[in-house]
């Protein structure tokens, strides 16, 4: 720090200085409460008294006068309740004063640290062009803390020769360490979900049954028709565009219903979101199988992961992404692989550990396995996820038949909730 920096500062805590004892003068004359009439009484003439100063150095000035008064009133009023023999013998408390005063507010607008040939620069914009600039003696503890760290409003201490830096950091504090999590399995006549509840220990299973498929193939018939039916172009294309407009609608708003639910749901248990990833959808052309080709053509799946990682998103909850390969035919206790551990369109069964369940939810625990999260396993005839990162033992329940008052939004047709399944986990 050169000596002109340093007289340049200590000027500057003796304008600040001058400024918050004026304002407080004000303050304390008008009766001022509020920041608004702070700003509307103090803001403008101290801008013309004090016209060098950076305009943050004045708003910070009637904020601390304000403060001040504040805290002061509220002590006035606590002496001033007390009983008359007690309020005799101590004395009210004194007026604040400004005289001696050490600190300086940094708005964050008015500094800048920057790290500069391993050492810390500190500038302060003091307003009118001036800039000081100084060096930070960076205790360890401090460097760590600042790395990937947003800075706050700070404060300088001027101590004799001592000058400190007291600085302010933002942390990251939105993502929470055990957040439960909803695991959704996409499918074209329902949604099928996981929802684990570390904080209870409790998992549920339920399902969003939805039409859009059958809006599609009913669609698919009418534009048949109209191609069969309708000779002249002009108006077959007019009806056609008509039709796939109305489609297209429909479908939307189910895609909307469907990912709103969920999303709400998710946040009223604070979860974040499992999906497959989309990388299976990415294959074009002649590399997609025919079963991806016939599910993209019954549900728009990148469609509906859109919305829902949208709406996830909205409401500060993450979006984690699983693999979903052979998800459905894939063994959730022993990971034994077969297409014909499939036994029906409702039922699989394990043929290597005979574990079966309600093939619908297969999937939804391979989905949480492959999130990293844990895995499933069987107790005595009932289900378990054993989470890996809050090592917890969590017990895998079905949705009551009456879906509980947290789940109401589930009944609006025609997106419904399926709530009779069979609960088989024989081995
Ligand atoms: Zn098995």
């Amino acid at each position: 720090m050169t000596r002109s920096d340093k007289s340049q500062l200590l000027s500057l805590l003796s304008d600040y200085t001058s400024m918050i004892r004026e304002t407080l003068d004000t303050i304390i004359e008008n009766d001022i409460r509020s920041r608004k009439k702070a700003h509307e009484l103090c803001y403008g003439s101290l801008r013309n008294k004090y016209p060098h100063l950076h305009n943050k150095f004045v708003q910070e000035a009637y904020k601390r006068a304000l403060g001040m008064y504040r805290s002061y009133r509220k002590l006035l009023n606590k002496w001033k309740r007390l009983p008359e023999k007690k309020r005799k013998r101590i004395s009210p408390p004194s007026p604040p004063k400004v005289d001696g005063n050490r600190i300086i507010e940094l708005h964050i607008d008015t500094y800048k640290l920057e790290r500069k040939h391993g050492f810390i620069a500190l500038t302060i914009s003091k307003g009118n062009g001036v800039y000081l600039k100084f060096f930070v003696m960076e205790y360890e503890y401090a460097s760590r803390e600042l790395k990937g760290t947003k800075l706050g409003n700070s404060k300088v201490l001027v101590d004799g020769d001592s000058i400190f830096l007291l600085l302010t950091i933002r942390r990251n504090v939105e993502v929470r360490e055990h957040r439960n999590k909803l695991i959704v399995d996409i499918n074209e006549d329902s949604i099928d979900c996981l929802l684990v509840n570390y904080e209870i220990g409790e998992a549920t299973l339920f399902s969003i049954r939805h039409d859009i498929r059958k809006i599609r193939t009913n669609y698919r018939r009418i534009r048949k028709s109209i191609q069969v039916k309708v000779n002249n172009p002009r108006i077959r294309d007019k009806l056609l565009a008509k039709y796939g407009f109305r489609e297209r609608r429909r479908v939307e708003d189910r895609l909307k219903k469907i990912t709103t639910l969920l999303a709400e749901i998710a946040r009223e248990y604070n979860a974040d979101l499992v999906r497959e990833s989309l990388k299976d959808l990415r294959l074009s052309g002649k590399k997609r199988s025919k079963q991806l080709n016939y599910r993209l053509s019954t549900f728009p799946y990148r469609k509906f992961i859109t919305y829902i990682d949208y709406k996830f998103y909205e409401r500060e909850l993450n979006v984690v992404e699983a693999d979903a390969k052979k998800t459905s035919i894939t063994c959730p206790i022993c990971g034994y692989v077969d297409r014909r551990n499939r036994v029906s369109k409702e039922m699989f069964k394990c043929r290597r550990c005979g574990f079966s369940f309600n093939v619908q939810y297969v999937a939804c625990f391979n989905l949480f396995s492959r999130s990293n999260d844990g895995k499933i396993t069987i107790r005595s005839g009932r289900i378990y996820l054993i989470s890996r990162k809050t090592a917890q033992v969590v017990a895998v329940n079905v949705a009551p038949n009456e879906p509980s008052n947290q789940m109401r939004w589930l009944r609006e047709k025609p997106v419904q909730l399926v709530t009779k399944i069979p609960l088989v986990s024989k081995i």
